[in-house]
């Protein structure tokens, strides 16, 4: 199997042949041909593989300790997606009645399935119950209150985690450690709110308490932030033992586990990042004198962001004299609308022509949308062909996570599908929008 440059980026069944990209034995040519452009492609084998990777590192790593791995759903969820991790042994982590549904309509047991969020409406727990799921996760303090109430309500027992802020927030190779928490999630460590939740719903009930819950950020590389939160658990867990007597069973570690965007990137190493991390909980456990609890992961982006790709259409090229030099300026026919996190959070992704072969030297380029934004950009800096031009279809690598979750109808863009290859004959899982779609919403 020939890959494109930056082998590392692209989706386990991806090949080169003649020039051209082929996904799932595929060429994406004929994708085009069939289902348009732009559109997300999903590799489902390595979508798959992806999860029972994860799901084994952990596993393994922390044996015989029980472990559940959560794909979190918010990265990109569908029936189709759900069915795929659930299949690989993966539950399915969810943080809205939209989310929550989608679970539910792929045939996933509520046992399987968790709730958070730090505003869960009525509806939306009174849902959760309804299903029975498996676990919900506390944000808050008037949460514990309405969350009792509606079990009562349905005389049924909730299982609930409280979802902790520990002070350590993490993202790429550092972490960093405060006492003071600013923001929305979770109740603090430091500030006492943890520990008067935890005090409050075992007075309850109606609630069952499961667990301790941590979620220190994205997009980070190594075992260090997640070994200082795991610490901090363990300790507020010991801490609620010697005031309660009640040994709570479980830990969550949340996700964020950090994959390659472009060339220069790489992705963690969850082998290692998992063994690391057990190891410091079997030390923290042994130096405090509990046992080791249960453990659970909530990988999102590590999961689905390496198994799709977006194919784009090239459209308008222009070049840009600069300083010194120039810059081809490649509009395709998507952008913000269908990757906003270059115009939300200034990342960086990759793109390739995927038509054909060309000879023609690497010019410096930018990948540009199509919308009426100056900083709506698809790939700020990237070296393509000098001879690119209208009509070659453009491959980003890793677009499957905070994509099409996060795409909209900005200028009235009909939001592209999502194309599984890999899986029998290429089909969609969510089809593409129509303008009729556009207007059905419109009532005049
Ligand atoms: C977003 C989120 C995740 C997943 O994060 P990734 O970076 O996609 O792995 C897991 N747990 C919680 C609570 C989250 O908010």
């Amino acid at each position: 199997m020939t890959h494109p440059h930056a082998p590392g980026l692209w989706p386990q069944s991806t090949d080169l042949i003649d020039g051209a990209l082929h996904l799932g034995g595929t060429p994406v040519t004929a994708l085009a041909d069939t289902f348009g452009t732009p559109s997300y492609v999903l590799d489902v084998p390595g979508l798959r593989a992806r999860a029972a990777h994860y799901r084994a590192a952990f596993t393994d790593a922390f044996a015989p300790a029980e472990v559940q791995v959560y794909y979190a759903g918010k990265a990109f969820l569908s029936t189709a997606v759900a069915r795929w991790v659930h299949a690989e042994g993966l539950r399915i982590d969810t943080a809205s009645a939209g989310e929550l549904t989608t679970a539910l309509a792929a045939g996933i047991d509520g046992r399987d399935i968790g709730l958070h969020g730090n505003n869960k409406s009525r509806d939306e727990i009174d849902l959760a119950l309804e299903h029975g799921v498996g676990r919900i996760v506390i944000d808050s303090l008037p949460e514990i209150e309405l969350v009792a109430q509606r079990a009562a309500a349905r005389g049924v027992r909730a299982p609930v985690m409280v979802r902790v802020t520990t002070g350590v927030h993490a993202g790429g190779h550092d972490f960093i450690a405060t006492a003071h928490e600013d923001q929305k999630f979770g109740l603090s460590l430091a500030g006492g709110a943890a520990m008067t939740a935890l005090e409050r719903i075992l007075e309850l009930p109606e609630l069952e308490l499961l667990g301790l819950h941590s979620h220190i950020g994205s997009q980070i590389l190594d075992a260090d932030g997640f070994a200082a939160a795991a610490a901090a658990l363990l300790g507020l867990r010991a801490d609620l033992a010697a005031r309660t007597g009640h040994m709570v069973t479980e830990l969550d570690l949340g996700g964020g586990y950090g994959i390659a965007y472009t060339p220069e990137e790489t992705a963690v190493d969850v082998v290692a990042v998992a063994s690391s991390l057990a190891h410091a909980c079997r030390s923290e456990c042994e130096r405090l004198g509990t046992p080791m609890p249960a453990f659970s992961f909530e990988p999102g982006r590590a999961i689905v962001g390496p198994s799709m790709i977006t194919l784009y259409k090239v459209g308008t090229v222009k070049s840009v004299q600069l300083d010194g030099g120039s810059r081809l300026y490649v509009s395709v026919d998507g952008g913000m609308s269908d990757n906003i996190r270059p115009a939300l959070y200034g990342a960086a992704y990759h793109a390739e022509l995927a038509s054909r072969a060309s000879d023609a030297p690497g010019v410096a380029a930018r990948v540009v949308g199509k919308h009426c934004e100056s900083g709506d950009i698809v790939v700020r800096d990237v070296e393509l062909p000098a001879d690119v031009r209208a009509g070659d279809l453009l491959a980003v690598p890793a677009t499957g996570a905070y994509g099409r979750s996060m795409a909209s109808q900005y200028n009235l863009l009909p939001r592209p599908g999502v194309v599984a290859v890999g899986d029998g004959a290429p089909r969609e899982i969510v089809r593409r929008e129509t303008l009729q779609d556009l207007l059905a919403l419109d009532l005049g």
